[in-house]
């Protein structure tokens, strides 16, 4: 609690506030907790292409997803998205037509054609932070003499910039993909998505308090026996996490690890969620996709 002065009325008459008890809550986490970086599903967006036949199944390690089966599958906490996917409708496309012998779906040049461009619509950014941009590109090229350009514009396409350059603050933005071959007789480039974000949070840190492994009692015929359950973890953000979401540490014992999170409980005060508590369970690296996740 900060200095309150001659402010005692009014600072007592808070103490029994959810905003209080959050903000105490909230020091005591900063001063105890670890930083971490946390990525939770995305909840609505295109249903993925990877989706099997007849089947809700998806592949565990498709990367317009993240086997999450809508596209772009995670967003890191405090960032909003653009996803730019091989299946997304709006795309005009130019010597180009989505492949669709595997899955996910990708965007190929048609047959006998040395060069083909995607083009996006107009997006509308809204960055009142001024926060740089962040992009990651999923693209494959096949054979030797195989390219890919990405270029944005924030001019409806008078001027075009490549990717590779920062990007500025803008209210709108549209991207140019272009897929290019030196002879029609290799294989063309693949395009499958394109994920581009910017912070809207002033700090995208979520601290989590250090690992309590709870004790459980077992009657047995004879007596209790302890049991110890797995570490429980708890966080304060400002909307609720959750399930399928992960975390990454970033310093403490559990520093660069990355931690499936599941098994939430919300702990209430007056009706207002106050702490998340839930369990951890380290992913196993190049198996799971959670370490690929942008
Ligand atoms: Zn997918």
């Amino acid at each position: 609690m900060s200095y309150w002065g001659d402010r005692v009325r009014q600072v007592i008459g808070a103490w029994g506030t959810i905003d209080s008890i959050k903000a105490q809550s909230y020091s005591g986490l900063i001063a105890g907790g670890e930083k971490s970086n946390l990525w939770m599903p995305v909840t609505s967006g295109l249903v993925c292409s990877c989706k099997r036949q007849d089947e809700n199944v998806f592949e565990k390690m498709c990367v317009s997803c993240y086997g999450i089966g809508l596209i772009g599958g995670y967003q890191k906490y405090g960032h909003t998205y653009l996803y730019i996917s091989s299946i997304d409708p709006t795309l005009v496309l130019t010597n180009i037509s989505l492949n669709q012998n595997y899955r996910p779906y990708r965007l190929i040049l048609n047959d006998g054609q040395l060069t083909g461009t995607i083009e996006t619509v107009d997006y509308t950014i809204q960055n009142t932070l001024l926060n740089p941009y962040e992009w990651d590109v999923k693209t494959y090229i096949k054979d030797t003499g195989g390219a890919v350009l990405v270029e944005y514009s924030t001019d409806s396409g008078v001027t075009w910039y490549t990717l590779q350059q920062p990007v500025t603050a803008t209210t709108k933005i549209r991207f140019r993909i272009t897929l290019s071959r030196t002879v029609t007789t290799i294989r063309s480039p693949f395009f499958e998505m394109l994920r581009f974000r910017w912070m809207n949070v002033l700090d995208d840190t979520v601290y989590i308090s250090k690992a309590r492994t709870p004790i459980d009692y077992k009657r047995m015929k004879y007596g209790l026996t302890e049991t110890a359950a797995g570490p429980r973890f708890w966080t304060i953000i400002d909307q609720a996490i959750p399930s399928l979401s992960f975390t990454t540490f970033l310093e403490g014992p559990n520093q660069g690890q990355t931690m499936a999170l599941f098994d939430f409980n919300v702990t209430f005060f007056q009706g207002i969620a106050l702490r998340q508590v839930f369990s951890g369970r380290i992913i196993t690296e190049g198996v799971e996709i959670y370490t690929q996740v942008f």
